[in-house]
């Protein structure tokens, strides 16, 4: 399986880091390794001395398909959850500026958190206006709405099925409101969907 997840979604995200507002989706890749394993803490990885959550609703696909229509989209998911896009923010800052691929910023092992619990999306109303945060040791420290993302979920499977040929359990991580920030050893990260915790999770 594969997780997708698009960049740059949220305006207000887009200019606390000063990047461009894109004119189709950024879009990105991570491995199936990297994937934090159940109730296991996050380790912060040598590499980097500056990791960031990205909280991130996430769509899981029930459905092959490609070229999806945006008005059939619909029809490719059930279930909603709820995620983080850890990011090595040096990393990809260096990255960025050499004009290389961000891989080893986002993809590295443990850097994508995935709920366990998913929601029914028949539970949730309109999926674009939910609201989902971040907690950061009690502190709310990020918070979104889908309303504000920029491409909704049915336009972003449209578009990525352009390139990618969805399959039943791709992740789709549809971008992170502003309030991204450095994790520190000992911080706990709980994330909240629609009213519903959906995982909390230690830094190490
Ligand atoms: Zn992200």
């Amino acid at each position: 399986m594969k997780i997708i997840f698009i960049g740059r979604n949220y305006v207000d995200h887009i200019k606390e880091l000063e990047n461009d507002r894109p004119k189709e989706p950024v879009v990105f890749l991570k491995p199936d390794t990297s994937i934090l394993l159940d109730k296991n803490p996050f380790f912060i990885p040598d590499f980097s001395q500056d990791v960031h959550h990205e909280v991130e609703v996430v769509v899981k696909i029930n459905r092959l398909g490609k070229h999806i229509d945006q008005k059939f989209a619909h029809k490719y998911y059930d279930e909603i959850g709820l995620g983080i896009d850890f990011t090595a923010r040096d990393v990809q800052a260096s990255l960025k500026a050499q004009g290389l691929p961000w891989e080893k910023s986002k993809s590295f092992d443990g850097a994508t958190v995935v709920s366990r619990e998913f929601l029914n999306k028949r539970d949730l109303g309109d999926l674009n206006n939910l609201d989902f945060s971040l907690h950061k040791n009690e502190h709310l420290q990020q918070q979104g709405n889908t309303s504000l993302m920029l491409w909704s979920i049915d336009e972003i499977i449209a578009h990525v099925s352009q390139f990618f040929t969805l399959k039943i359990g791709d992740l789709i991580f549809t971008g992170t409101p502003a309030g991204v920030s450095r994790v520190a050893p000992e911080d706990s990260l709980t994330g909240t969907l629609a009213g519903h915790q959906l995982f909390s999770i230690r830094v190490k």
